[in-house]
């Protein structure tokens, strides 16, 4: 662990956006047991940030920010002109943060590149098992005394075939446990890794659509990626695959995906983000009139299930992600190279 000097001990005050319970009791849990000579003071606020929010980073040395809050020029403006200094992200994803722009105005920046890759894998897993399956569905059946099994039909995943889009970090930990299953793996990744290819065979993103019984995708979310899933592409999957998303919403492109789901193009689909997730997930909407229309659609097929972007939630990577987080800010107060930086010093 990095050592302050007296100065920069009590320095940094950062106001942590869009901050839920969990964040709260791990960000506290690490910062009180593990850097205690770091005394972030942590000011937690539930909202987003935004152009309407970031006054709440005055006096502030840095934010901390999650996959929705806005990072856009604009915020960063306001949030530099208070005297705010870094912004960390706790998240791997940095799509919604403006890197030019943080840049240009001298902000360092930082993330979470890796934590827990088995906790996104793992939720992957689950969405396919309960949609092959219809878990969520014989739950409700039964506590109404309906013990009916018709629709439940599913299939075996042995001898099936996955198609895995990006195999990073968290698409070759889901690798490794469809291998487990006995499924053939099909991956397609401009970078390609020697740790795959002990799995399974790479391939073009066409084919891998062509041959997969399912597909799952773990690439980030890029000008590149964006609705990679679209009209064009889902012509190329194979009829009545199942299609996963636990990455990034934007890299489906929703319209398409539900005249695919229509036409019985796609199977099924799980996603646990949506690309206009952003002011919707992570908020009690159950009282409220959902404006979004395309979105409710989705909710109307029976062979769908949407979660709300909660496949980082467990224990391991909620504490991964608040001691990555701290020691990052740890690196930003003494001036060190920090690894985890994509602007500022140690940035790659
Ligand atoms: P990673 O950087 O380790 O891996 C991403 C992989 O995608 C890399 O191998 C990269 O080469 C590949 N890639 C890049 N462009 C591609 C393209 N056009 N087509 C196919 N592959 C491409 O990242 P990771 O840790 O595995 O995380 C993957 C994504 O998962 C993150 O970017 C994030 O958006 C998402 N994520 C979601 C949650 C959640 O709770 N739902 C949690 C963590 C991460």
């Amino acid at each position: 662990m990095l050592e302050l000097s007296t100065e920069q001990k009590s320095a940094i005050r950062v106001a942590v956006f869009s901050a839920q319970p969990h964040d709260k009791h791990f960000f506290n849990c690490v910062n009180q047991e593990c850097f205690q000579s770091l005394h972030a003071d942590l000011v937690f606020h539930t909202s987003p940030l935004s152009k309407e929010t970031a006054a709440l980073a005055g006096r502030c040395d840095a934010v901390c920010v999650f996959v929705n809050d806005c990072v856009d020029e604009d915020v960063l403006q306001l949030l530099a002109e208070q005297g705010v200094r870094g912004v960390f992200l706790r998240c791997a994803g940095f799509n919604n943060v403006d890197l030019k722009a943080a840049k240009k105005l001298g902000l360092f920046v930082a993330r979470v590149p890796a934590y827990s890759p088995e906790a996104v894998a793992e939720f992957a897993v689950a969405l396919i098992l309960t949609l092959n399956r219809r878990t969520h569905r014989a739950y409700n059946r039964v506590r109404e005394g309906n013990f009916d099994l018709s629709s439940l039909l599913g299939f075996n995943m042995h001898g099936k075939t996955v198609g895995i889009v990006g195999v990073g970090r968290i698409g070759l930990a889901a690798a490794r446990i469809f291998k487990g299953f006995g499924c053939n793996l099909l991956a397609y990744d401009p970078y390609e890794v020697d740790e795959f290819r002990a799995l399974g065979a790479y391939t073009t993103f066409e084919n891998l659509l062509q041959q997969s019984d399912i597909v799952t995708l773990h690439c980030p979310l890029m000008d590149s990626t964006k609705h990679l899933i679209s009209r064009a592409s889902l012509m190329n999957l194979k009829r009545g695959a199942m299609l996963i998303n636990t990455s990034r919403g934007g890299i489906i492109d929703t319209a398409a995906v539900i005249d695919a789901l229509k036409s019985g193009q796609i199977g099924a689909l799980g996603l646990d983000v949506y690309e206009k997730e952003a002011g919707l997930f992570f908020v009690d909407h159950s009282s409220d009139i959902i404006h979004d229309d395309v979105f409710q659609r989705l909710l109307t097929f029976p062979n769908v299930l949407v979660t709300g972007h909660q496949a980082f939630l467990t224990e391991e990577a909620l504490t991964e992600i608040a001691e990555t987080t701290l020691q990052n800010l740890q690196h930003f107060a003494l001036g060190t190279a920090c690894s985890n930086a994509l602007v500022g010093r140690g940035a790659i």
